[in-house]
């Protein structure tokens, strides 16, 4: 097996591990209340869809 020539660098490292982060894939904002939300959902806080609400979250709650 390979072994490195050269010991990597803080900065090396830390330039490698930049791009190591958790993200949340693929999620926008609710036009109506601000919450994330998944796209082309009905938005679960507020029961919004396309501007009109199509579920009833008062119900439910
Ligand atoms: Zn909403």
């Amino acid at each position: 097996m390979a072994v490195p020539f050269r010991r990597t660098s803080k900065t090396a490292k830390r330039k490698r591990r930049s791009h190591f982060k958790l993200e949340i894939p693929g999620m926008v904002k609710c036009p109506n209340c601000g919450e994330t939300v998944k796209p082309h959902h009905v938005c679960v806080e507020c029961g919004y869809y396309n501007g009109k609400e199509v579920i009833s979250v008062e119900a439910s709650k």
